[in-house]
């Protein structure tokens, strides 16, 4: 499908402004470097959603930290939902056992996403798994994830922006928003 030319003909609401995303991940990356003081993180970016989240939050902890990425895409279930099979479509370049690894997630929805990928990483042994996650649709749960980092719990509507697509596009956007409904 081309790309809509304007993305404000698709706009609903702004439902989390730039400044309020900015000072929430502020908030969160002084936690993050408070909470793994001393022990060697690796955050773990799910493509393709995490990215401008992943770019922020790193600037913002203070302490070392190493980077990878992960993809993964859904089967079974309509374009903009997810719940279908997970399958992991790009792994990890770095050996993660005995390291404590960041998930770092643009949305948590079903939660079978993020229980999919944790269960592939604690195969491989590492010192500690844990979640942080900008957006959680909490009342569309249908998996309990343990999840320990949440930038904004959000009602059940669907985003864009900030990383978050509205049918590939406008992930630029710098602010989180609800498409109409219909489009
Ligand atoms: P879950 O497996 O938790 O149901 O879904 C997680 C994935 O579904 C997210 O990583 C994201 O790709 C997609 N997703 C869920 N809700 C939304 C939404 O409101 N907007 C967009 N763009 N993607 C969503």
């Amino acid at each position: 499908m081309p790309p809509i030319a304007d993305y404000k003909t698709i706009l609903h609401e702004v439902l989390i402004p730039e400044e309020r995303l900015q000072a929430r991940i502020t908030e969160l990356g002084q936690s993050i470097s408070r909470d793994y003081e001393g022990r060697d993180l690796l955050l773990v970016c799910i493509l393709r959603g995490g990215i401008l989240f992943l770019t922020d939050l790193m600037r913002k902890i203070s302490i070392p930290h190493a980077v990878d990425f992960m993809a993964v895409s859904s089967y079974g279930a309509g374009a903009r939902t997810s719940g279908g099979l997970v399958k992991i479509v790009m792994d990890l370049q770095t050996d993660i056992r005995g390291r404590h690894v960041l998930l770092v997630e643009d949305i948590v929805d079903t939660g079978h996403t993020i229980s999919r990928v944790l269960d592939f990483l604690h195969i491989r042994e590492p010192a500690q798994v844990d979640v942080c996650t900008l957006l959680d649709k909490h009342e569309r749960r249908e998996v309990q994830v343990p999840i320990t980092y949440t930038g904004f719990q959000i009602p059940d509507k669907f985003v864009f922006g900030y990383g978050l697509d509205l049918d590939e596009y406008w992930r630029n956007l710098p602010f989180v928003a609800v498409a109409k409904t219909g489009v």
